[in-house]
């Protein structure tokens, strides 16, 4: 065990080198505001990882450039910062073995929560939140396996609400978000915006989720 994994590891005997020594790729580590859904507005610590199995039109994440980094310094990383609330995104984070990380957060008191395209099936007692963003109204061959959560998250770009009947019941919060692209006109993202808020109007139990964060410029 090097200085800093001997450091990072005092006090907490249930650290394993093999679980310190995991490597991940990771484009970012940040600490910022969650932006969107029932935790807006919560300080957390955004851990971006590479590699994603989709490529969304809108997409607005370089998840091909990244570095590889070991779960030792992810941890000091994160030890930086005060929030003890962790967002795994991506990328897509499920497309990593979790449980390393997770032992190593967990035992420091950590909150886990993930951003998800549901393509994968989360295991059970991984994580604490679980958001699942399905991207179905572009890739309707895509099997959504992640049914449950405590958000549906889904950006709304007219497609028929019917496709996530079969999700609704299984998730607390149901979100409709705007499709927002910053390189696009405000006009454009202006009707986007109208055009879900009514929607969302129009069709319970659905609410509206904004990506304040963007309006904020802050990641
Ligand atoms: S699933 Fe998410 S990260 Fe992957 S391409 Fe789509 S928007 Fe980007």
């Amino acid at each position: 065990m090097n200085d800093t994994a001997c450091e990072l590891s005092g006090g907490h005997p249930v650290d394993s080198a093999s679980d310190l020594g995991t490597m991940y790729k990771i484009v970012e580590i940040f600490h910022s505001v969650q932006g969107e859904g029932v935790h807006a507005g919560i300080p957390h610590v955004f851990i971006r990882f590479g590699k994603c199995n989709l490529q969304c039109e809108w997409c607005d994440t370089d998840f091909e450039t990244f570095g590889e980094m070991a779960a030792v310094d992810i941890l000091g990383e994160v030890m930086k910062y005060p929030s003890k609330r962790i967002i795994l995104t991506g990328g897509e984070p499920m497309l990593n073995d979790l449980w390393p990380l997770h032992r190593l957060f967990k035992s420091r008191g950590y909150q886990l929560s993930c951003e998800s395209n549901g393509t994968i099936e989360i295991p059970d007692g991984l994580l604490d939140w679980i958001c699942i963003s399905p991207k179905d109204q572009m890739y309707p061959q895509v099997k959504i396996r992640q049914r449950s959560g405590d958000e549906l998250k889904c950006v709304y770009v007219g497609q028929d609400l019917q496709l996530y009947d079969g999700l609704m019941d299984g998730f607390s919060h149901h979100f409709l978000q705007p499709c927002y692209i910053d390189t696009e006109s405000v006009e454009w993202n202006g009707k986007n915006f109208a055009m879900t808020e009514s929607v969302v109007k129009q069709t319970p139990p659905w609410r509206l989720s904004l990506q304040t964060h963007k309006w904020m410029g802050v990641d």
